[in-house]
């Protein structure tokens, strides 16, 4: 619409100059997300699709920020394997090398049977496991999961002992969707077994796509046994902690760790991580940091490393490390021992300089056989986010990175499920294939039951958020689903289609426990969405099969949506009850309008429900 001419007074505004104020909206890389194509936004402005190359789902460069490596880990091929280059007709056992566009095979040394997932892909092997990602992330071919994982930018962490239990194989790679793990384990002052399987199943209730048990307490054997029989999600640990129960670290040798790697390997466990990055040369650099190590594992070997005056004996032994992991399909989490503790510390040449060793250690479990992922910071501004994930996709050439949030502010300890969830958005935007949560007790204790939900449900937000803006095919679907039920005034297909349906139901009936064409957050006659319907050139809420009709009470609250209210202690016991209580009548409305404007209240209807049911009175609330 033009602007009325410029007049001075008279009741119109007044528009001071002519700068020209059009804009055009950048390109847009991505395919649109909603797969219905019926989605408002017409696509991510992240790249364009890249599946088979460095890119995958990716974010634009900011300029300055280091290129994706030329490299993969077809590079790294174990000795004695040769790449055999043959044409696209040329039968079974070869497969597309995205980086040569050729189609290939490997030849291997005489009798050898692959193991690892890396291994068969690598042959052109589609694995039973391959194809359940496909089946799981259904913007993935299981070729395309194979040519992934061939390249090194995927992994299947699926201990082949795991596999004889309940897990159901899922993918850490930039080409899927971005996942989410949740740390679970008792300390030497807190919990035990029942309750971390207690845990365990609570956060993949909540969406945790893998688990650690960071045990350092307790019966770690049994907890570590009971999490990876009773999990369908795999299960990460950090070896060292059970290496130096009992015992000081400075007499922690090459036996007591590879005794340990065999043993956890054996029980099943999917993913260790292993500090092998931390170097003498890097301890040194800790000096000029706010807080040093803050990582268990790098504090260890760097004390152990000292007293003994020689290299990491993770790095010494890093080959038979890889022997093992290699027999029972353990992928690598190659730990970030000197990731920043503090703001001040990030991006620092500790944490750096680490990051250059574990690309090299990436290189050598490649050559192995070994599926490898890379752990990141920790604690880092903001502003330095892109930097860091683009840095671990150059060094470790697309290797998943897993990164713990970051957290983008140091002074809200309590809320740090919040602080390291905007960082951690932002990683996975950037590049980060896996985000570690933290839960609102990091820094402060050992997360409880309902710490596990917080951290778990802001986890999937980011992660979410993140595969969202990239564009992955999909992603965006439930959004737009919720979106037009949401304007459509349907509220039970609106708390359906939500992450957590119950806090969504206990909250709305908290303040109205009616289903009707307006809530209690702006009330009848401010409900935009109401007005929005009414006006008839709009499209929303013409909701397909839906007619808001009469207003409806909302079903009795479940025992779940109960204890969420008695925990906000917003109402009287009593008050929770009577929504608890109450039987699934209909209201009475046969004498309200029936337009197709849904304007279901009128104006002294809509007053007394505003007035009793926010107040609970003994009006229709009963
Ligand atoms: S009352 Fe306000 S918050 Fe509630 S549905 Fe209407 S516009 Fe949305």
């Amino acid at each position: 619409m033009e602007p009325d001419p410029v007049r001075a007074g008279g009741g119109k505004a007044v528009f001071l100059n002519n700068d020209d104020r059009s804009w055009s909206l950048p390109l847009r890389g991505a395919h649109n997300p909603s797969t219905g194509a019926e989605g408002t936004n017409p696509g991510s402005f992240a790249h364009a699709p890249d599946i088979g190359g460095p890119l995958s789902f990716s974010s634009p460069d900011t300029p300055g920020m280091p290129e994706p490596s030329t490299r993969t880990a077809w590079d790294f091929l174990p000795a004695g394997w040769q790449i055999e280059k043959s044409g696209p007709t040329a039968g079974c056992g070869g497969h597309n090398h995205p980086e040569i566009g050729e189609f290939i095979r490997c030849k291997t040394p005489e009798g050898f049977e692959p193991i690892t997932q890396l291994e068969s892909a690598r042959l052109g092997i589609i694995t039973p496991e391959m194809e359940r990602v496909a089946e799981r992330e259904s913007h993935l071919t299981s070729q395309q999961v194979r040519d992934e994982i061939a390249a090194g930018r995927m992994i299947i962490p699926a201990n082949r002992e795991h596999l004889r239990h309940q897990l159901d194989p899922m993918a850490i790679g930039r080409a899927s969707s971005t996942k989410i793990n949740a740390n679970m384990g008792a300390s030497p002052v807190s919990s035990g077994t029942d309750e971390e399987v207690e845990k365990l199943k609570w956060s993949q209730r909540w969406g945790a796509d893998t688990a650690m048990d960071l045990s350092t307490g307790g019966d770690l054997d049994a907890c570590r046994l009971a999490l990876i029989e009773e999990s369908t999600v795999p299960i990460g640990t950090v070896p060292i902690y059970s290496m130096i129960i009992g015992r000081k670290i400075e007499d922690l040798d090459h036996q007591i760790i590879l005794e340990n790697i065999e043993h956890q390997a054996a029980q099943g466990v999917d993913y260790f991580t292993i500090h092998a990055g931390v170097r003498p040369w890097h301890i040194p650099l800790i000096e000029k940091r706010l807080i040093g190590i803050v990582s268990r594992g790098g504090a260890l070997l760097a004390k152990w490393m000292i007293m003994h005056g020689e290299d990491n004996p993770m790095v010494t032994c890093f080959d038979q490390i890889c022997e093992i992991m290699r027999r029972y399909d353990v992928s690598f989490s190659l730990g970030d021992g000197l990731r920043p503790g503090g703001l001040a510390d990030a991006s620092d040449e500790a944490q750096l300089g680490e990051l250059e060793t574990i690309a090299q250690l990436t290189e050598i479990a490649w050559t192995h056989g070994v599926q490898v992922m890379v752990e990141g910071p920790g604690h880092v501004p903001f502003d330095q986010i892109e930097y860091n994930m683009k840095l671990q996709r150059r060094l470790c050439h697309g290797a998943p990175f897993y990164v713990l949030g970051p957290l983008v502010t140091d002074i809200f300890p309590g809320y740090d499920h919040i602080t390291s969830c905007i960082g951690a958005t932002a990683a996975g935007y950037h590049g980060a294939s896996m985000l570690c949560y933290v839960t609102p007790k990091e820094h402060l204790g050992l997360p409880k039951k309902d710490d596990v939900k917080q951290g778990c449900i802001a986890y999937k937000i980011a992660a979410h958020a993140a595969d969202v803006a990239l564009g992955i095919p999909g992603s965006r679907d439930q959004d737009d689903e919720l979106t037009k039920a949401r304007a459509a005034l349907n509220w039970q297909k609106h708390f359906d289609l939500s992450f957590d349906p119950d806090t969504a139901r206990a909250l709305h009936d908290e303040d109205l426990d009616v289903d009707t064409d307006f809530c209690a957050m702006c009330g009848h006659d401010w409900c935009s969405v109401r007005i929005s319907k009414e006006i008839q050139q709009f499209a929303s809420g013409k909701a397909d099969g839906f007619d808001r009709g009469a207003s409806t009470r909302s079903a009795a609250l479940t025992t779940e949506q109960q204890e969420i209210l008695e925990k906000r202690g917003v109402l009287e016991p009593s008050e929770i009850h009577k929504l608890a209580s109450k039987t699934r009548k209909t209201m009475e409305k046969e004498e309200s309008k029936a337009t197709c404007h849904s304007d279901l209240v009128d104006d002294h209807e809509a007053k007394r429900m505003q007035l009793e049911e926010t107040e609970l009175s003994d009006g229709i609330a009963k």
